[in-house]
């Protein structure tokens, strides 16, 4: 392996069978001493692994990498394909990337899947029986990260879904919930609003679900479903969703499960994975030995089912439930009824170890050894669209102005006169609504408006079209920020109306 032997920290192996590679970071604050508490549990139980150990995080962003990463641990992730990664510390502002966000999308890891499960009663949660996983979208939706500011009053993020994006994730989903005795797939958007982004999300869920007749299936409007999460989460089994909403959603069915600190985190891809715990690096208990290592194992767990070990990822979750029944608890989920020992993060390690080969006497261990490692990364079939024929026309163009004079009729004269024969001014809205023809006084206008222009008999325009107009516009002093073509595919409407349209 071709990496600088000054980043490299700690070579070590663990156990004698074959070894799969494996990349670890051992992040920043609580991170070293999790992540030895966690690789020492894995070696004791008997785990086979070719460790590399790399650096990533708050020193190498201090380093000038801005990444938080260099190209030498890039080569070590990419060479295992499977990354153990201990919480970063993000340095605040100075143009710093979130480093999570940069692994995910360079290594193409588009599946989130996040178990939220309760350990009533030796962990506290109003919800005892829950028991659901979060898959989330992980590449793409408002994460793409493409932001500007427009005018001197507006900003944008494009919210971008594409359909491999939503094949790949909800059959991931759905082949998850086979494969782990799943029985209803749930998923959350808000096509209701969204009607073309959210709306192919919710089409592909439709699409891909009747293949998996076995599996209960429904959709929710994402704020109800919340809502419904958030009271009975018993009703839900396996929830798949967008990106944006995955973030939130998973973080609320962590926090109510009562194991923020308990929980772990896959990130799969077809070629890579990384596995973390969900909480942050902690800086204000670093290097106490108080830190729960319990998030990172859980991830460690999901870990070696994923790289074909789910016996010893069993034996792993049979002893920590049993110290969680034990009453050895680190700070953070200690209470005094259950809590009969309180340990640091050493302690707690070492208690695991010493319940390995033991199991839980109330608690439920999951069947790891069902999981098939290989659901980790299902065979996506990219629906065979043939791209280069698919009929593309364009009935009209959406001309984004940056225009300060606020008066909408003013605006629709004027651009009733600079229009050409081919496209013609329709109507123009703000902030989506529409003020052009017949505004309404009470609506509150910025200095931001979309101006839809579209053939008078409705035929197709072309480039040049659409380029007389813009130099006309040009030529009146009109400032256009962007054009947004209206297109059809194969006859279907590819955009949103405007009111009244
Ligand atoms: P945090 O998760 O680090 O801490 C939130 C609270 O939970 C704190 O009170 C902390 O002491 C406690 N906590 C967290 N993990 C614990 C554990 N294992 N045992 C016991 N208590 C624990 O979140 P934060 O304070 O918002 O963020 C701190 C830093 O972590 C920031 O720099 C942030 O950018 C980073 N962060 C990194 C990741 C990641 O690498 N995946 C995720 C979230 C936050």
């Amino acid at each position: 392996m071709n990496i600088a032997l000054e980043n490299r920290t700690e070579r070590q192996e663990i156990g004698t069978l074959t070894k799969p590679a494996l990349a670890v970071a051992y992040g920043d604050g609580i991170g070293p001493e999790i992540m030895s508490a966690t690789l020492r549990i894995l070696k004791e139980a008997g785990a086979s692994l070719d460790i590399t150990a790399i650096d990533i995080g708050e020193k190498v962003y201090k380093q000038g990498f801005t990444s938080g990463i260099r190209p030498e641990a890039w080569e070590a992730i990419r060479e295992s394909g499977v990354l153990l990664k201990g919480p970063i510390t993000t340095p605040q502002g100075g143009g710093y990337k979130s480093l999570n966000v940069t692994i995910r999308k360079s290594l193409g890891l588009y599946a989130n899947l996040r178990p939220c499960v309760a350990y009533a009663p030796f962990v506290r949660t109003r919800h005892p029986g829950m028991d659901v996983v979060i898959v989330r979208e992980n590449e793409e939706d408002l994460y793409a990260g493409i932001e500007h500011r427009q005018t001197g009053e507006v900003y944008q993020c494009l919210k971008l879904i594409t359909r491999p994006g939503c094949e790949k994730i909800v059959r991931f989903a759905f082949e998850y919930a086979r494969a782990n005795g799943r029985k209803k797939v749930t998923c959350f958007t808000k096509d209701n609003i969204m009607k073309l982004t959210d709306g192919l999300f919710h089409r592909v869920f439709d699409e891909i679900g009747s293949e998996y007749g076995e599996l209960e299936k429904d959709h929710m409007i994402i704020d109800i479903g919340v809502a419904r999460l958030a009271d009975t989460p018993e009703d839900f089994d396996l929830i798949v969703t967008p990106n944006l909403y995955g973030d939130i959603v998973s973080d609320v069915a962590a926090q109510i499960a009562g194991s923020v600190g308990l929980a772990g985190s896959a990130n799969i891809g077809e070629s890579c994975a990384m596995f973390e715990a969900i909480h942050g690096s902690a800086p204000q208990i670093a290097g106490k030995n108080q830190a729960n290592p319990s998030g990172l194992l859980q991830a460690a767990n999901q870990m070696l089912v994923h790289l074909g070990q789910p016996e010893v990822a069993t034996r792993i979750q049979k002893a920590w439930l049993r110290t969680l029944e034990d009453g050895v608890h680190t700070f953070d989920i200690s209470t005094q009824e259950h809590t009969r020992r309180l340990v640091g993060t050493d302690e707690f390690a070492d208690a695991v170890v010493e319940r390995l080969g033991s199991a839980p006497k109330q608690l439920t261990v999951r069947d790891l050894k069902s999981e098939n490692s290989s659901v980790a990364k299902p065979k996506i079939q990219r629906t065979t669209l043939d791209l280069k024929a698919l009929r593309k026309e364009t009935m009209g163009v959406d001309v984004f102005l940056h225009h300060t004079d606020l008066d909408p009729e003013r605006l629709g004269l004027g651009l009733t006169e600079a229009s050409t024969e081919q496209l013609k001014i329709k109507m123009i809205t703000n902030r989506g609504q529409k003020v052009w023809p017949n505004p309404l006084p009470e609506t509150f206008c910025t200095d931001h408006w979309r101006c839809r222009f579209v053939h008078p008999e409705g035929s197709a325009v072309n480039h040049a079209h659409i380029l007389q107009l813009l130099t006309r516009l040009s030529e009146r002093g009109y400032d256009f920020i962007k054009t947004e073509n209206l297109c059809s595919f194969a006859g279907e409407r590819g955009y949103s109306l405007g009111q009244g349209e």
